[in-house]
């Protein structure tokens, strides 16, 4: 079975969907690998680095017409779709549910289409979870972020012309970013505070050396494991919980979100207004809508002193990482799709279904 690696076409984009250390793994379970040229450029792999693990480097159109399944990290487009043949097997996030014209035109090649973002949230499925893989990270680059964005140190520091105090750093959410956010901002130096919606993280956040703000959530419910939206009686509790933390923080990281829905609003103009001069605030659900209502995706917005900055780049800025994470994660969906490099499909099996959107020109997903 033939695997083509191809080069990401979204802008701004710096990953690869397979490091040439994965595709050495996947070559040693029989697996036959072709990459598109320069697919691995922005992410410190070069074409050579592929051919000294096995790998084919080929032109796009060859990856494309060889390929038995076809990796990408972003949606296929159009531009791909063009190229796509009957068959073929494709395997890259596609937020199937906003996205139906998409998935209407590879029905329509009569291809398969498998969408990494549709992984079921179990722990059999831990390792197959690129949200999870990429949002680690996004937590970690959202503290550097901040610390070169900021125009405060984070540490204590005793010197000779005087002591400066450690920064103070709050983290909304504390999911697989919000936890690695905590522990980055910990390792600085920064006095740290949480907070979440679900109460069972707050031993995890205090494991990792940040003081937990409990906020009443009684009546709220979680999905799963997961956050429902709020009720409006809850976000008042909470933001009479957090605003004093909020209106003396230094960085303020947010990244709560809840599946399928917009991000919820934590941070009003109103309490952006109240905040120290010189505050930044990242706000890592500007994506999905954003945690702040000031913030714009992409942006950084200036208010009364305090910088608000919508982003969601932070796993392309270490591309290098989140391409060999991404990896590790495809090269376990693989094997838990293949047997001796054949498809043995159980389409009652969880995480095989639930990730299954077209089968052979058949939409299964809506
Ligand atoms: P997420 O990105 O959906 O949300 C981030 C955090 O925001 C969550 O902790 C959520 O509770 C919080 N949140 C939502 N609404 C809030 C509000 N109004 N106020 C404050 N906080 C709010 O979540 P995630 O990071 O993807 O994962 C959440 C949990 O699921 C984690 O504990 C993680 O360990 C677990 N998880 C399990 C698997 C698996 O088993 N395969 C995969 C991924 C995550």
């Amino acid at each position: 079975m033939k695997i083509g690696i191809l080069k990401e076409t979204q802008k701004g984009e710096k990953r690869v969907s397979m490091s040439p250390n994965i595709a050495k793994q996947l070559i040693a379970k029989g697996f036959e690998i072709i990459v598109e040229e320069e697919a691995g450029t922005n992410s410190s792999y070069k074409n050579i680095d592929y051919v000294d693990v096995g790998v084919n480097v080929e032109k796009r159109g060859v990856v494309f017409k060889e390929a038995h399944i076809l990796l990408k990290i972003n949606p296929f487009d159009e531009e791909d779709l063009k190229l796509v043949d009957k068959g073929q097997v494709l395997i890259s996030q596609l937020y199937h549910k906003s996205n139906p014209s998409l998935i209407q035109a590879i029905a329509s090649k009569g291809a398969t289409a498998f969408s990494l973002d549709a992984m079921p949230r179990i722990s059999r499925a831990q390792d197959m979870d690129v949200l999870s893989s990429q949002n680690n990270l996004a937590g970690y680059k959202a503290v550097i972020r901040g610390a070169y964005e900021m125009t405060k140190i984070f540490p204590l520091m005793m010197t000779a012309a005087g002591t400066i105090t450690p920064s103070k750093v709050l983290i909304y959410g504390v999911g697989v970013a919000g936890l690695q956010a905590i522990a980055t901002a910990k390792r600085l130096g920064a006095v740290v505070e949480a907070t979440d919606i679900r109460s069972e993280t707050k031993e995890q956040a205090q494991s990792l050396g940040a003081k937990f703000i409990s906020v009443d959530n009684e009546g709220e419910e979680s999905e799963g494991g997961y956050a429902k939206e709020a009720s409006e009686d809850y976000a008042k509790r909470q933001k009479e919980a957090v605003n004093k933390s909020l209106f003396q923080a230094d960085l303020v990281i947010t990244t709560a979100n809840i599946p399928g829905r917009k991000a919820p609003v934590l941070i009003t103009e109103e309490q952006v207004l109240q905040m120290k001069n010189g505050a930044v605030i990242i706000d890592l659900a500007a994506a999905q809508g954003g945690n702040c209502e000031v913030s714009k995706l992409d942006e950084t917005i200036l208010l009364n002193g305090v910088k608000v900055i919508g982003s969601t780049i932070a796993p392309e800025s270490v591309s290098t990482n989140a391409s060999e994470l991404f990896a590790k994660n495809i090269y376990n969906f693989i094997l838990h799709l293949t047997e001796d490099t054949n498809f043995k499909w159980d389409l009652e099996e969880e995480i095989t279904d639930e990730t299954l959107i077209v089968k052979d020109g058949d939409i299964r997903k809506k």
